[in-house]
């Protein structure tokens, strides 16, 4: 359903009242990923709810409703020379890649910039919510200078549509870097690996350090050798390139220096692969001085991959154009239990239909996590048997 604004409360309510089990979504792009939801139920969009609803360029602020889709955000604060620091999404203008802001901030998922600027939750100051009753609630303020109070913000970041509906929200803003340069290194795990931890300790601070496998590079055209795309900024083009001379004297690989517009067709067509509904999509997560051991890991064989070497998180994905994908769920198994040894977690986002792996295994603060989920939808009927943290479906009490 895609109720206008003035509709919204209304519909919730009757849901409510009639116990119906119900999903808020965004665009509906990616709804798919993650634990299916368990038996019938309403899919409420947020497509009606669009528009920029204040923009205050001197404060560095902007107030959106939460269908609006993030490449109109983005072009608005672009006239002022203004961005969200979040990566662009994947796909076409169109299709995936008009993913909605709160889509993307239920999700709590962000690209590369977060080695710079953090991730989603961090840019967000403030949300306006709707309970599973339809109450409503705010949270926050307006201002990067916040106010006292619960920070729902954070709670309902990552909160993939299981705690309430997000119907507004207020993000910090940033200028736009004038100069980007990137910096590639492609050769063997151990040497990107001290490469990384030399960087990530020095007085450099890039906008991204992504860490690919061979075989996303070779899909992307290039050798089919690792690398760690280096992403640098600054207003001031003598200090850029001093970064980029610092780099390459650090190392003894050859380095490949690359303008904005290129680094952005790498990444854009790295991300493709994705956007074509790969049977295997995982979000993977290591501890960062762990990477280069998962990165020479034999467990993963068969999959395109693409780490943060500051957060060590990222993604892996079967090559899209296999119909039937080598990968096996034990595979996948093997590689989850080492993500964890490792320090981290690996999420399944998209499986093949007869794979059977639970999306994510039971978080050690679940019975936490179940209990904030009671206080905010007791009947249960929101997304129901999908909790992030959450292995089991809730019984709803
Ligand atoms: C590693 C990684 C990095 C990513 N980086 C980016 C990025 O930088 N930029 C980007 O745009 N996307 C990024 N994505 C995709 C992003 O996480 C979202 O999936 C996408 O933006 C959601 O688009 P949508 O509006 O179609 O949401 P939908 O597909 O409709 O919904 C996605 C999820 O959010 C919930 N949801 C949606 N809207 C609401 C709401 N208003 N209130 C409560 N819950 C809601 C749904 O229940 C569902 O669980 C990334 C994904 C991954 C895996």
């Amino acid at each position: 359903m895609r109720p206008e604004p003035s509709e919204l409360q209304e519909l919730v309510r009757d849901l409510h009242r009639q116990g119906s089990a119900w999903l808020p979504a965004g665009l509906s792009t990616r709804l798919d990923w993650g634990p299916p939801v368990a038996g019938p139920c309403t899919v409420v969009s947020c497509a009606g709810l669009r528009g920029v609803r204040e923009f205050n360029p001197g404060d560095f602020t902007i107030t959106v409703a939460a269908g609006t889709p993030l490449v109109e955000v983005q072009e608005v604060l672009g006239h002022q020379g203004q961005w969200l620091s979040v990566d662009a999404p994947w796909g076409d203008r169109q299709g995936a890649a008009a993913g909605s802001i709160g889509g993307l901030v239920a999700r709590g998922l962000a690209g590369g910039y977060r080695q710079r600027y953090l991730g989603v939750r961090d840019q967000l100051i403030g949300l306006a919510l709707m309970r599973a009753d339809g109450v409503t609630a705010r949270a926050g303020g307006k201002v990067v200078k916040n106010v006292a109070g619960y920070d729902l913000m954070r709670l309902f970041t990552g909160s993939w549509g299981s705690l309430g509906l997000i119907t507004e929200l207020t993000l910090r803003t940033l200028p736009q870097p004038p100069l980007r340069r990137s910096v590639c290194f492609q050769g063997g795990a151990e040497d990107l690996a001290g490469l990384s931890r030399w960087l990530l300790g020095s007085s450099l601070s890039p906008e991204r350090i992504d860490w690919w496998n061979g075989s996303l590079a070779a899909a992307s055209g290039l050798d089919p050798e690792p690398l760690l795309l280096i992403g640098l900024a600054s207003v001031d083009a003598a200090t850029l390139q001093e970064q980029v001379r610092c780099l390459q004297e650090r190392s003894t690989l050859p380095a490949r220096v690359l303008d904005a517009t290129t680094t952005g067709a790498w990444l854009a067509h790295a991300r493709g692969a994705t956007a074509t509904a790969p049977a295997w999509l995982l979000r993977l997560g290591v501890s960062p001085d762990r990477l280069g051991t998962l990165m020479q890991a034999p467990a993963l064989a068969g999959l395109a991959v693409d780490m943060a070497a500051g957060s060590g998180l990222g993604l892996a994905w079967s090559d899209p154009t296999e119909l039937r994908p080598a990968l096996t769920s034990s595979q996948v198994s093997t590689l989850r239990s080492l993500c964890n040894e490792l320090g981290g977690h690996l999420t399944v986002l998209r499986q093949p239909p007869d794979a059977g792996l639970p999306a994510w295994l039971d978080a050690p603060s679940r019975p936490l996590i179940e209990a904030i989920k009671h206080r905010f939808d007791p009947a249960g009927q929101l997304a129901p048997g999908r909790l992030p943290g959450v292995a089991q479906r809730l019984s709803t009490v």
